[in-house]
């Protein structure tokens, strides 16, 4: 990594070498059983830090869709991958984890550019951990056995089995994190898939199946990448079609709820991580200083754009003044900038829609919020000052919605009781923190939470083993591990008869 880092010059902004530079100036296209596939329609990528265009992409629809859910689905039925043993399939995996590496320049440049994240947490998080993803799938599967229940001269065993063609719909705020967190588990079942990325953050995926996956062996047709748009487009056409046996989705709850209505065309077997609303609840007795740069991180880190993050701080009314400084000194210190600069803590917003969203919530904080760092914008590209307010009400728009953006709204409580409810207060139910040094607390707290991850004394600390995923309108079902291995396949039951006499 060290060696790698050194390709990257620390204190300026870095530019796009020639090679990215003629890679991106070529339409990206869809790939499609092993082969690149042009569009009539495309549309363009830009680069949040300063809204110039970075490439071309074609906007797949019903056509495209189609091509890849019958490449998918004949190779899958031709068998050259599913048939293949699970070792081979980990093999090609963890190659490809390798690789990942290998590129981590280039890909952490590329998604730093799409995304508008700072470079360093491109390099040093985003894609370490795609690696990692497909790394950890491949070891997790390979230790899977299964269970026999002999009987005498009866053998009654079970084995996974790969579903078919798996549709993994991905958002744009951890692109190439999230596309391998589904990618890896479905392949290693033996799963072909379509992936259709966000439309906002194309180009990792892009340069994955061009340059990376031609390397690892995986026969044509078992993975296919269909660029466009969702609502009415490519997204839909993909979570409505009869040939898709599963779907894996990350995005906003309201898509959620509209591919389940396309997906009953199925009925299709459905996995969904959706929206939140988090939040940290601070305990008189907590490290305030842990605690502050914790929920700084929880707050702000990808600019407030992860489901994961902390956008409602609850603290204990004897502490409030003092940890709400902590916090906004925290925040005040972020070095916010270009995000092709490796010093840059927080970069640019996504997008220009998603810019005006989260100003609009901005121009909510009138009296009787005191706004305590923050609360500006900054151009040209799409740049939010890390805030901290409070003195909003609980059933203020800032409280309730999902914003997504680095905006961290902070509320005195008096009782435990009172921080639970209000935690709870909100038809998310995603992650939250807890910060205590009483563990009693922590484990009654954390119990009466409706969340599917807690977090006692710490935040975003993540084991692949371990179930995740959201309670209530967060999400459908777990991935992870275990989980995400029973997701992306199914259990066949075979029970033989020796000859001789029946147990
Ligand atoms: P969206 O729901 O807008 O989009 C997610 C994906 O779904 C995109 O690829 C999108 O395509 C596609 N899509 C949109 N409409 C349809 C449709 N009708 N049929 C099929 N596909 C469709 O989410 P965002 O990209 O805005 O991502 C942010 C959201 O993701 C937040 O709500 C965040 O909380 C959530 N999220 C949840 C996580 C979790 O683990 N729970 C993790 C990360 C994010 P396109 O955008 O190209 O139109």
């Amino acid at each position: 990594m060290e060696n790698l880092r050194k390709k990257i010059p620390s204190g300026q902004d870095v530019a796009i070498p020639p090679f990215m530079r003629d890679w991106l100036a070529a339409p990206k296209l869809h790939f499609i059983d092993g082969h690149f596939v042009a569009s009539e329609s495309t549309f363009e990528t830009i680069h949040p830090g300063d809204g110039s265009v970075l490439a071309t992409i074609g906007r797949g629809g019903k056509k495209e869709v189609d091509a890849a859910v019958a490449a998918a689905k004949a190779s899958f039925e031709r068998g050259e991958w599913r048939c293949r043993s699970l070792e081979e399939r980990c093999a090609a995996l963890e190659k490809l984890s390798t690789l990942i590496l290998e590129h981590l320049p280039a890909l952490a440049l590329l998604e730093s550019l799409d995304t508008g994240k700072p470079l360093r947490e491109s390099f040093e998080g985003d894609i370490p951990r795609a690696a990692r993803n497909f790394k950890f799938f491949a070891e997790f599967a390979r230790q899977e056995g299964s269970s026999c229940y002999p009987q005498g001269n009866v053998f009654h065993y079970s084995q996974r089995e790969a579903l078919g063609v798996v549709a993994l719909i991905t958002p744009w705020n951890l692109p190439l994190y999230l596309e391998s967190w589904k990618l890896a588990p479905a392949l290693a079942m033996g799963n072909s898939v379509v992936l259709k990325p966000s439309e906002w953050t194309p180009l990792t995926a892009a340069y994955l199946v061009e340059f990376l996956l031609p390397r690892v062996g995986i026969p044509n047709g078992v993975v296919n990448l269909v660029h466009g748009f969702g609502d009415g487009e490519a997204g839909e056409f993909l979570v409505s079609h009869p040939d898709v046996s599963a779907i894996s989705f990350t995005g906003e709850t309201r898509t959620g709820r509209a591919i389940m209505r396309s997906a009953a065309v199925g009925p299709t077997r459905l996995s969904f991580e959706m929206g939140g609303k988090g939040a940290s609840v601070v305990f008189a007795d907590a490290d305030l200083e842990k605690a502050a740069e914790l929920c700084a991180r929880a707050a702000f880190r990808n600019q407030g754009q992860i489901c994961l993050a902390s956008p409602r701080v609850f603290v204990e009314s004897s502490c409030f003044e003092a940890f709400t400084e902590k916090l906004a000194a925290r925040a005040r210190a972020i070095k916010l900038g270009n995000p092709l600069n490796y010093q840059t803590e927080m970069g640019a917003l996504i997008g220009s829609a998603h810019f005006e969203k989260v100003k609009s919530y901005l121009s909510l904080l009138n009296t009787p919020a005191r706004v305590w760092a923050g609360g500006k914008t900054r151009s040209p590209g799409y740049f939010v000052e890390p805030t901290v307010v409070s003195g909003l009400p609980l059933d203020h728009a800032v409280s309730c919605e999902e914003i997504f953006g680095p905006l961290v709204s902070v509320y005195p409580f008096q009782s435990e009781g009172e921080a639970i409810e209000a935690v709870n207060a909100t038809p998310y139910g995603l992650s939250a923190s807890i910060w205590t040094r009483d563990g009693d607390r922590a484990h009654r707290v954390s119990n009466a939470l409706r969340c599917g991850l807690v977090w006692v004394n710490t935040w975003f600390l993540r084991d692949l083993r371990v179930p995740f995923g959201g309670q209530k309108r967060s999400g459908l079902g777990r991935e992870g591990g275990a989980f995400s291995l029973d997701f992306y396949s199914e259990w066949k039951s075979v029970s033989i008869q020796f000859s001789g006499e029946e147990g």
